[in-house]
Protein backbone atom coordinates (compact mmCIF):
# COMPACT_ATOMS: atom_id res chain seq x y z
CA UNK A 1 0.00 0.00 0.00
CA UNK A 2 1.36 3.60 -0.30
CA UNK A 3 -0.73 5.48 2.23
CA UNK A 4 -0.61 9.17 2.85
CA UNK A 5 -0.63 10.71 6.49
CA UNK A 6 -1.58 14.29 7.87
CA UNK A 7 0.10 15.28 10.89
CA UNK A 8 3.14 13.03 9.82
CA UNK A 9 5.84 14.77 12.11
CA UNK A 10 3.64 14.52 14.94
CA UNK A 11 3.47 12.54 17.97
CA UNK A 12 0.96 9.79 16.20
CA UNK A 13 1.27 10.42 12.94
CA UNK A 14 5.67 9.45 12.79
CA UNK A 15 4.98 6.24 14.79
CA UNK A 16 2.10 5.45 12.77
CA UNK A 17 4.17 6.11 9.67
CA UNK A 18 6.78 4.06 11.36
CA UNK A 19 3.95 1.29 11.87
CA UNK A 20 3.46 0.68 8.07
CA UNK A 21 6.52 1.12 7.02
CA UNK A 22 7.47 -2.23 8.97
CA UNK A 23 4.64 -4.00 7.64
CA UNK A 24 6.11 -2.96 3.86
CA UNK A 25 4.15 -0.70 3.03
CA UNK A 26 5.46 2.69 1.79
CA UNK A 27 3.72 6.40 3.44
CA UNK A 28 3.80 9.47 2.13
CA UNK A 29 3.98 12.42 5.20
CA UNK A 30 2.31 15.78 5.53
CA UNK A 31 3.07 18.24 7.96
CA UNK A 32 3.29 22.03 8.38
CA UNK A 33 5.27 22.11 11.57
CA UNK A 34 2.39 24.14 13.56
CA UNK A 35 2.94 21.12 16.59
CA UNK A 36 5.16 18.97 14.60
CA UNK A 37 8.62 18.26 14.81
CA UNK A 38 11.48 17.75 12.62
CA UNK A 39 13.37 15.30 15.34
CA UNK A 40 10.10 12.74 15.20
CA UNK A 41 10.42 12.07 11.13
CA UNK A 42 14.60 12.87 11.17
CA UNK A 43 15.40 9.06 11.21
CA UNK A 44 13.35 8.36 7.93
CA UNK A 45 15.44 10.88 5.99
CA UNK A 46 16.78 8.22 3.47
CA UNK A 47 14.26 5.62 2.91
CA UNK A 48 13.06 5.10 0.14
CA UNK A 49 9.74 4.64 0.95
CA UNK A 50 9.06 7.29 2.83
CA UNK A 51 8.66 10.45 0.72
CA UNK A 52 8.17 14.14 3.34
CA UNK A 53 6.24 17.07 2.01
CA UNK A 54 5.75 19.80 4.25
CA UNK A 55 2.16 21.45 3.33
CA UNK A 56 -0.92 22.78 5.49
CA UNK A 57 -3.86 20.37 4.78
CA UNK A 58 -6.13 23.20 5.25
CA UNK A 59 -5.80 24.50 2.16
CA UNK A 60 -5.83 22.89 -1.50
CA UNK A 61 -3.13 20.01 -1.83
CA UNK A 62 -2.35 17.77 -4.67
CA UNK A 63 -0.28 14.45 -4.21
CA UNK A 64 0.75 12.89 -7.07
CA UNK A 65 0.54 8.99 -7.86
CA UNK A 66 -2.02 6.84 -6.39
CA UNK A 67 -2.56 6.10 -2.93
CA UNK A 68 -4.61 3.17 -0.92
CA UNK A 69 -5.23 4.86 2.49
CA UNK A 70 -5.51 9.33 3.64
CA UNK A 71 -4.97 9.32 7.57
CA UNK A 72 -5.72 12.52 8.71
CA UNK A 73 -3.55 13.13 11.84
CA UNK A 74 -2.95 16.81 11.19
CA UNK A 75 -4.38 18.98 14.29
CA UNK A 76 -3.04 20.84 17.22
CA UNK A 77 -3.65 18.11 19.96
CA UNK A 78 -2.87 19.74 23.06
CA UNK A 79 -5.26 22.03 25.04
CA UNK A 80 -2.18 24.11 25.52
CA UNK A 81 -1.69 24.52 22.14
CA UNK A 82 -5.24 24.42 20.53
CA UNK A 83 -5.72 27.12 22.91
CA UNK A 84 -2.92 29.04 21.50
CA UNK A 85 -4.02 27.94 17.52
CA UNK A 86 -8.19 28.22 17.88
CA UNK A 87 -8.37 29.57 14.14
CA UNK A 88 -5.77 26.83 12.76
CA UNK A 89 -7.28 24.15 15.07
CA UNK A 90 -10.89 24.41 14.07
CA UNK A 91 -9.46 24.80 10.20
CA UNK A 92 -7.82 21.28 10.18
CA UNK A 93 -10.47 19.71 11.81
CA UNK A 94 -12.80 21.20 9.21
CA UNK A 95 -11.04 22.57 6.06
CA UNK A 96 -7.96 20.23 6.46
CA UNK A 97 -10.73 17.19 6.86
CA UNK A 98 -12.68 18.59 3.86
CA UNK A 99 -9.56 18.59 1.61
CA UNK A 100 -8.25 15.05 3.21
CA UNK A 101 -11.70 12.92 2.00
CA UNK A 102 -11.81 14.91 -1.13
CA UNK A 103 -8.20 13.49 -1.45
CA UNK A 104 -9.07 10.06 -0.85
CA UNK A 105 -12.32 10.26 -2.98
CA UNK A 106 -10.21 11.31 -5.80
CA UNK A 107 -7.73 8.86 -5.32
CA UNK A 108 -10.12 5.68 -4.45
CA UNK A 109 -8.17 5.46 -1.27
CA UNK A 110 -9.76 4.43 1.94
CA UNK A 111 -10.17 7.68 4.61
CA UNK A 112 -9.02 7.13 8.10
CA UNK A 113 -9.81 10.10 10.78
CA UNK A 114 -8.30 10.65 13.88
CA UNK A 115 -10.80 11.81 16.23
CA UNK A 116 -10.80 11.88 20.06
CA UNK A 117 -12.73 11.17 23.24
CA UNK A 118 -12.96 15.58 23.46
CA UNK A 119 -16.54 14.41 21.10
CA UNK A 120 -18.11 12.82 24.87
CA UNK A 121 -16.65 16.33 26.29
CA UNK A 122 -17.52 16.32 30.34
CA UNK A 123 -19.47 13.35 30.58
CA UNK A 124 -22.59 12.73 31.66
CA UNK A 125 -22.05 8.91 31.26
CA UNK A 126 -19.24 6.39 32.37
CA UNK A 127 -16.87 4.86 30.68
CA UNK A 128 -17.91 6.36 27.12
CA UNK A 129 -18.71 4.02 24.45
CA UNK A 130 -19.33 4.97 20.74
CA UNK A 131 -23.26 5.06 21.07
CA UNK A 132 -22.56 8.24 23.76
CA UNK A 133 -23.44 11.62 22.39
CA UNK A 134 -21.32 13.79 24.42
CA UNK A 135 -21.58 16.78 26.35
CA UNK A 136 -19.55 19.50 24.86
CA UNK A 137 -19.37 23.30 25.37
CA UNK A 138 -19.05 24.79 21.94
CA UNK A 139 -18.38 28.40 23.18
CA UNK A 140 -16.02 27.22 25.86
CA UNK A 141 -11.54 27.55 25.12
CA UNK A 142 -12.07 23.47 24.16
CA UNK A 143 -15.02 24.20 21.92
CA UNK A 144 -12.25 25.05 19.08
CA UNK A 145 -10.86 21.32 19.08
CA UNK A 146 -14.35 19.20 20.06
CA UNK A 147 -16.53 20.86 17.43
CA UNK A 148 -14.14 20.61 14.68
CA UNK A 149 -13.68 17.02 15.61
CA UNK A 150 -16.77 16.79 15.36
CA UNK A 151 -17.63 18.60 12.49
CA UNK A 152 -14.72 16.14 10.92
CA UNK A 153 -16.67 13.10 12.05
CA UNK A 154 -19.65 14.80 10.25
CA UNK A 155 -18.16 15.22 7.35
CA UNK A 156 -16.62 11.86 7.22
CA UNK A 157 -20.02 9.81 7.55
CA UNK A 158 -21.03 12.31 4.97
CA UNK A 159 -18.51 11.30 2.35
CA UNK A 160 -19.20 7.55 3.11
CA UNK A 161 -22.99 7.92 2.77
CA UNK A 162 -23.16 9.96 0.29
CA UNK A 163 -19.71 9.73 -2.03
CA UNK A 164 -19.33 5.68 -0.82
CA UNK A 165 -15.65 6.34 0.09
CA UNK A 166 -14.74 3.40 2.43
CA UNK A 167 -13.77 5.33 6.22
CA UNK A 168 -12.94 4.64 9.56
CA UNK A 169 -13.16 7.32 12.51
CA UNK A 170 -11.12 6.04 15.26
CA UNK A 171 -11.98 7.96 19.05
CA UNK A 172 -8.46 8.52 20.64
CA UNK A 173 -7.80 8.61 24.36
CA UNK A 174 -4.55 10.19 26.35
CA UNK A 175 -2.00 8.57 25.15
CA UNK A 176 1.62 9.20 26.05
CA UNK A 177 5.19 8.53 25.21
CA UNK A 178 7.85 8.83 23.26
CA UNK A 179 7.94 11.84 21.09
CA UNK A 180 5.68 13.92 23.10
CA UNK A 181 7.34 17.46 23.05
CA UNK A 182 8.61 18.10 26.42
CA UNK A 183 6.50 21.69 26.52
CA UNK A 184 3.70 20.33 24.70
CA UNK A 185 1.24 21.43 28.08
CA UNK A 186 -0.57 17.52 28.31
CA UNK A 187 -0.20 15.99 32.11
CA UNK A 188 2.15 13.34 31.47
CA UNK A 189 4.76 15.42 29.68
CA UNK A 190 5.01 17.98 31.94
CA UNK A 191 4.84 15.94 34.94
CA UNK A 192 7.88 13.30 33.79
CA UNK A 193 9.87 17.13 32.56
CA UNK A 194 9.16 18.97 35.63
CA UNK A 195 10.55 15.76 37.76
CA UNK A 196 13.27 15.46 35.95
CA UNK A 197 14.25 19.35 35.72
CA UNK A 198 13.55 19.61 39.87
CA UNK A 199 10.45 22.34 38.84
CA UNK A 200 7.30 21.66 40.92
CA UNK A 201 4.84 18.84 39.58
CA UNK A 202 1.55 21.15 38.79
CA UNK A 203 -1.22 19.66 39.34
CA UNK A 204 -4.76 21.51 38.27
CA UNK A 205 -7.51 21.94 40.54
CA UNK A 206 -8.09 19.15 43.51
CA UNK A 207 -5.90 16.48 41.23
CA UNK A 208 -9.62 14.16 41.55
CA UNK A 209 -10.53 14.39 38.23
CA UNK A 210 -9.28 11.34 36.11
CA UNK A 211 -8.26 10.21 32.91
CA UNK A 212 -7.15 6.76 31.50
CA UNK A 213 -3.98 6.96 29.90
CA UNK A 214 -2.47 4.20 26.56
CA UNK A 215 0.98 3.67 25.82
CA UNK A 216 1.34 4.76 22.30
CA UNK A 217 2.76 1.44 20.89
CA UNK A 218 -0.78 0.35 22.19
CA UNK A 219 -2.56 2.90 20.50
CA UNK A 220 -0.49 3.08 17.17
CA UNK A 221 -1.29 -0.96 17.27
CA UNK A 222 -5.44 -0.48 17.73
CA UNK A 223 -5.16 2.43 14.88
CA UNK A 224 -3.53 0.04 12.86
CA UNK A 225 -5.46 -2.70 13.24
CA UNK A 226 -8.70 -0.34 12.58
CA UNK A 227 -7.41 1.11 9.34
CA UNK A 228 -7.16 -2.34 8.53
CA UNK A 229 -9.80 -4.91 9.46
CA UNK A 230 -12.49 -1.73 10.98
CA UNK A 231 -15.54 -0.59 9.57
CA UNK A 232 -17.09 3.02 8.93
CA UNK A 233 -18.52 3.32 12.93
CA UNK A 234 -16.60 5.07 15.33
CA UNK A 235 -14.24 3.20 17.21
CA UNK A 236 -12.55 4.15 21.16
CA UNK A 237 -8.93 3.42 21.22
CA UNK A 238 -7.77 3.79 24.54
CA UNK A 239 -6.51 2.04 27.23
CA UNK A 240 -9.40 1.92 30.12
CA UNK A 241 -6.88 1.57 33.50
CA UNK A 242 -8.57 5.08 34.69
CA UNK A 243 -6.20 7.50 37.56
CA UNK A 244 -6.60 10.27 38.65
CA UNK A 245 -4.42 13.47 38.13
CA UNK A 246 -2.84 12.94 41.71
CA UNK A 247 -2.38 9.44 41.29
CA UNK A 248 -0.09 10.15 38.17
CA UNK A 249 1.88 12.96 39.64
CA UNK A 250 2.67 10.20 42.68
CA UNK A 251 3.69 7.50 40.11
CA UNK A 252 6.00 10.36 38.42
CA UNK A 253 7.48 11.48 41.65
CA UNK A 254 7.98 7.45 42.56
CA UNK A 255 9.51 6.42 38.93
CA UNK A 256 11.48 9.40 38.99
CA UNK A 257 13.19 9.33 42.69
CA UNK A 258 12.96 13.46 42.22
CA UNK A 259 12.52 15.98 45.23
CA UNK A 260 10.15 17.86 43.13
CA UNK A 261 7.11 18.99 45.28
CA UNK A 262 3.74 18.32 43.65
CA UNK A 263 1.92 21.58 44.03
CA UNK A 264 -1.79 22.54 42.80
CA UNK A 265 -2.56 25.44 40.11
CA UNK A 266 -6.15 26.54 38.74
CA UNK A 267 -8.33 23.95 37.25
CA UNK A 268 -8.95 24.92 33.37
CA UNK A 269 -11.89 25.79 31.78
CA UNK A 270 -14.39 23.01 31.47
CA UNK A 271 -11.80 20.45 32.11
CA UNK A 272 -13.40 17.34 32.13
CA UNK A 273 -13.73 15.70 35.48
CA UNK A 274 -14.05 12.02 34.22
CA UNK A 275 -12.37 9.94 31.28
CA UNK A 276 -12.58 6.60 30.81
CA UNK A 277 -12.85 4.26 27.24
CA UNK A 278 -15.57 1.75 26.48
CA UNK A 279 -13.60 -0.32 24.34
CA UNK A 280 -15.99 -3.56 24.20
CA UNK A 281 -16.29 -2.65 19.88
CA UNK A 282 -12.45 -2.72 19.41
CA UNK A 283 -12.00 -5.83 21.89
CA UNK A 284 -14.65 -7.35 19.48
CA UNK A 285 -13.82 -6.17 16.09
CA UNK A 286 -10.45 -6.04 16.20
CA UNK A 287 -9.30 -8.66 18.66
CA UNK A 288 -7.10 -5.58 20.19
CA UNK A 289 -6.68 -4.56 23.95
CA UNK A 290 -3.74 -2.76 25.60
CA UNK A 291 -0.89 -4.51 26.76
CA UNK A 292 1.58 -2.35 28.34
CA UNK A 293 0.68 -0.62 32.11
CA UNK A 294 0.63 2.53 32.74
CA UNK A 295 3.93 2.42 35.28
CA UNK A 296 5.91 0.49 32.15
CA UNK A 297 4.75 2.74 29.75
CA UNK A 298 6.06 5.76 32.12
CA UNK A 299 9.05 4.52 32.90
CA UNK A 300 9.96 4.31 29.11
CA UNK A 301 8.35 7.51 28.63
CA UNK A 302 10.65 9.04 31.37
CA UNK A 303 13.99 7.02 29.72
CA UNK A 304 12.92 9.15 26.49
CA UNK A 305 12.98 12.36 28.39
CA UNK A 306 16.26 11.84 29.71
CA UNK A 307 17.37 11.44 26.41
CA UNK A 308 15.88 14.55 24.85
CA UNK A 309 16.36 16.99 27.82
N1 LIG B 1 -3.21 18.55 34.14
C1 LIG B 1 -2.57 18.80 35.34
N2 LIG B 1 -1.33 19.35 35.32
C2 LIG B 1 -0.67 19.66 34.16
C3 LIG B 1 -1.31 19.40 32.93
C4 LIG B 1 -2.59 18.85 32.95
O1 LIG B 1 -3.11 18.53 36.42
O2 LIG B 1 0.46 20.17 34.24
C5 LIG B 1 -4.54 17.92 34.17
C6 LIG B 1 -5.60 18.60 33.33
O3 LIG B 1 -6.26 19.63 34.06
C7 LIG B 1 -6.53 17.45 33.01
C8 LIG B 1 -5.60 16.24 32.94
O4 LIG B 1 -4.41 16.62 33.62
O5 LIG B 1 -7.45 17.23 34.06
C9 LIG B 1 -5.22 15.86 31.51
O6 LIG B 1 -4.80 17.00 30.85
P1 LIG B 1 -4.16 16.95 29.39
O7 LIG B 1 -3.80 18.36 29.03
O8 LIG B 1 -3.06 15.96 29.35
O9 LIG B 1 -5.27 16.41 28.41
P2 LIG B 1 -6.88 16.42 28.38
O10 LIG B 1 -7.25 15.04 28.78
O11 LIG B 1 -7.41 17.43 29.36
O12 LIG B 1 -7.21 16.75 26.99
Amino acid sequence: MRVLITGAAGFLGSHLADRFLADGHSVVGLDNFITGNPDNIAHLAGNERYEFVRHNISTYTYVAGPLDGVLHFASPASPVDYLEHPIATLKVGALGTHNALGLAKAKGARFFLASTSEVYGDPLVHPQPESYWGNVNPIGPRGVYDEAKRFAEAMTMAYHRYHGVDTRIVRIFNTYGPRMRPRDGRVVSNFIVQALTGEPLTVYGDGRQTRSFCYVSDEVEGIYRLFMNGDAEPTNIGNPNEFTVRQLAELVVELTGTKSPIVTRPLPTDDPKVRQPDITRARTLLAWEPAVSLREGVMRTIEYFRQVL
